[in-house]
């Protein structure tokens, strides 16, 4: 696998052109007219501009990356995260071409991509799910009255094609409960194309944690501990941490094994997330995310593995090169997003970048494309960067991201360093272990 096309943009496209360039492989830069100026772009061996700013015309333009990979002659490609990284068209137009898609099989992406068969599949795996209605929910009134008392209120319907945060609505009493969902079922008809509705027990004051698992297809598969990333403003995350507060070894060994079990079970490859809603002591599944995640430098800071290097590993087709009993758990990580927006308001804020300092020392990474002069383009996500500290302790790691989002100067746009900042200095997250309201109740949004 000497060439890989990397089909995405900012940090994370850089983040694989560094394990491309580690491994010596060559690297192909795509990219709309809005991004010719990205850093990965300038530093790849080669770059095509696929198409218009706006990502419908390039980044999610399935033909025209494919002809990207053809006359570049890329052997490989790496979705990133976002755009078409869960999109088992795009994997299956991939491999249908002839290229080796950095990820999960197609058929793995749609399992995975429908929440009703994706619990049912982690169900019948033995990974502990929210109790709900096993499956999609008819039209059948008196019956959809019955499952939910058997569930017991409050209760959250979602459709099995949601994604991002949306597609869901809490039912605290029978009363509500007809009329939200045929209200849920007309929204997720009309956002996701499918109106396929399920039932979950609403459980109150949850923590999000996740499980990192990296398989190779070939029967082998690993966990890589946990992440916990409660810390969310409108179901979208904010500060991630590895290992999550209050976790213990025993539970880590119980949860993760758990995952990689699945992952054995249903032929996984790649690396991959299950995430679950945490609640007294127990585990529930919501979710899996067939792709690599915004988060994962938390994972790699504690136990030292390069997620990225593993996934252009086993996407050539190497069985995995470390085994459970080689992952130790050491020491504490915490990543705080960055983004081109005002820190009160939420409003993005793209725009040119005048100044810019990085910060540094031990113990502090920066994963971003960002630098002096660089205009942020009005047309994508807002995360211009990812501040990861590592300690040997969580009191360290923290103290380590004080400074050094002290030290981060990023001038001409606004950011949300200063609500970081708040975040970090919070004696409720310093004791860890707060809920997926918490941030929320803190700003006054809730
Ligand atoms: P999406 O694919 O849109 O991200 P998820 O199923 O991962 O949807 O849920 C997103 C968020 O919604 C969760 O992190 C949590 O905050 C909330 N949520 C989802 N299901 C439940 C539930 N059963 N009880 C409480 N909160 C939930």
């Amino acid at each position: 696998m000497d060439k890989v096309l990397i089909a995405n943009r900012g940090e994370i496209a850089l983040r694989i052109l560094r394990a491309c360039k580690e491994l010596g492989i060559k690297t192909v830069a795509v990219h709309s007219t809005a991004d010719r100026n990205l850093k990965h772009v300038l530093l790849a061996d080669e770059s095509i501009c696929i198409g218009n700013a706006s990502a419908t015309e390039s980044y999610l333009n399935i033909p025209r990356i494919i002809a990207a990979a053809e006359v570049t002659n890329s052997i490989a490609i790496h979705p990133g995260y976002g755009f078409l990284a869960e999109n088992a068209d795009f994997a299956d137009a991939v491999e249908k071409s002839g290229f080796i898609f950095i990820g999960p099989r197609a058929d793995t992406i749609n399992l995975m991509g429908d929440k009703v068969s994706a619990i049912n599949a982690m169900k019948k795996a033995g990974v502990p799910c929210v109790p709900g209605s096993d499956g999609p929910l008819t039209d059948d009134a008196d019956r959809n009255k019955t499952i939910a008392k058997r569930i017991g209120y409050p209760i959250i319907v979602k459709a099995a094609g949601g994604g991002g945060g949306r597609g869901m609505r809490v039912v605290r009493s029978e009363a509500e409960l007809i009329k939200s969902i045929e209200t849920t079922k007309a929204e997720a008809g009309a956002a996701f194309g499918n109106d396929v509705v399920y039932m979950e027990k609403f459980l109150e004051n949850p923590r999000h944690v996740e499980i990192q698992v990296l398989a190779d297809g070939q029967g082998n598969a690993i966990h890589l501990g946990e992440r916990d990333c409660s810390m969310q403003r409108r179901h979208q995350k904010v500060v991630e941490e590895a290992p999550a507060p209050g976790i213990s070894e025993q539970m880590r060994s119980k949860i993760g094994d758990r995952c990689r079990k699945a992952c054995i079970e249903i032929g996984y490859r790649g690396a991959g997330t299950f995430e679950f809603l945490y609640e007294n002591g127990e585990f529930y599944f919501i979710e899996m995310n067939t792709r690599i995640q915004v988060e994962h430098p938390v994972s790699e800071m504690i136990t030292g593995v390069d997620l990225v290097k593993e996934q252009l590993r086993i996407a050539a087709g190497q069985p995995l090169s470390i085994d459970q009993s080689q992952i130790q758990i050491r020491g504490h990580a915490i990543e705080c997003r960055i983004n081109a927006e005002d820190p009160i308001s939420f409003i993005p804020s793209p725009g040119k970048i005048e100044m810019f300092h990085p910060p540094g020392g031990l113990g502090v990474r920066w994963d971003s494309h960002i630098y002096a002069g660089y205009t942020v383009p009005p047309y994508y996500d807002s995360m211009i960067g990812k501040l990861i500290t590592y300690g040997e302790s969580r009191d360290e790691a923290i103290a380590r991201m004080r400074h050094a989002l002290d030290e981060l100067v990023v001038d001409g746009i606004k950011t949300n360093i200063p609500l970081q900042q708040r975040i970090m200095a919070d004696e409720n997250f310093y004791a860890g272990g707060t809920n997926i309201h918490y941030l929320e109740k803190k700003l006054g949004l809730a």
